[in-house]
């Protein structure tokens, strides 16, 4: 009986141990998430092309006031130029996203070479942050071609958007407002910029939106998949 028992609790061990290393070591979806986690009114802010002083730090303090954890989507060169502000970007808890070195279309790319363009920008993060998790890739400019694929085989989630509020253009704060308030849907993942230019109106949107969607019940969340 005894015998058995230990068989039993043997078999039982190993069975564990499989699903252990399949969790710890398991391919990561290459499928495109973009949808908040959680049920009901949830959003997810993503912000792209940073870091990018001084918006990215003005950034980083309108969501501590308010409490709201965001993506950052990096951009290597970036990265680069600006270390300090990604260590202060980990610093308020908020979640990483490889978002390419030099942000070029990788749409025609070999694997090969997507690889190594996202290996050298994880590198570049993880000098600025030691360790630093970086559970998300995002593809400039949406165009994925085989990126998603090999951003999954590197252990990043690709990381898609169900809603730009094209503020690469800066169309004004009202409308980015309006833009946001009017378009949102339930369990969109937002994307939105902090570099690749000035980005003030989008910081100044952002701090006007939340108290608003908030009264409206409405969620902060991180993406799924994370
Ligand atoms: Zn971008």
């Amino acid at each position: 009986m005894r015998r058995v028992l230990v068989a039993v609790l043997g078999a039982l061990a190993l069975v564990l141990g499989a699903a252990g290393t399949a969790g710890a070591h398991g391919r990561v979806s290459a499928d495109i998430v973009d949808t908040a986690s959680g049920r009901g009114n949830v959003v997810s802010f993503t912000f792209d092309d940073g870091p990018n002083p001084p918006d990215t730090l003005r950034l980083l303090d309108v969501l501590r006031r308010h409490h709201v954890k965001a993506v950052f989507c990096l951009w290597g060169d970036h990265v680069v130029e600006h270390p300090e502000v990604v260590r202060a970007i980990v610093r308020a808890g908020h979640t990483l996203c490889n978002h390419s070195m030099h942000h070029d279309d990788l749409s025609t790319w070999t694997p090969e070479q997507i690889a190594a363009d996202l290996r050298e920008t994880s590198a570049a993060i993880r000098r600025a942050v030691p360790h630093a998790r970086i559970p998300y890739f995002r593809a400039p400019f949406g165009a994925w071609g085989a990126s998603a694929d090999v951003a999954a085989s590197l252990g990043m989630r690709p990381l898609g958007w169900r809603y730009d509020i094209t503020d690469w253009e800066p169309p004004g704060t009202d409308v980015l407002v309006q833009r946001l308030l009017d378009r949102l849907t339930p369990g969109a993942v937002v994307l939105m910029h902090d570099g690749g230019g000035n980005r003030s109106q989008t910081v100044d949107a952002v701090d006007r939106v939340i108290p608003v969607l908030r009264a409206q019940r409405w969620r902060f969340t991180l993406p799924e998949g994370c």
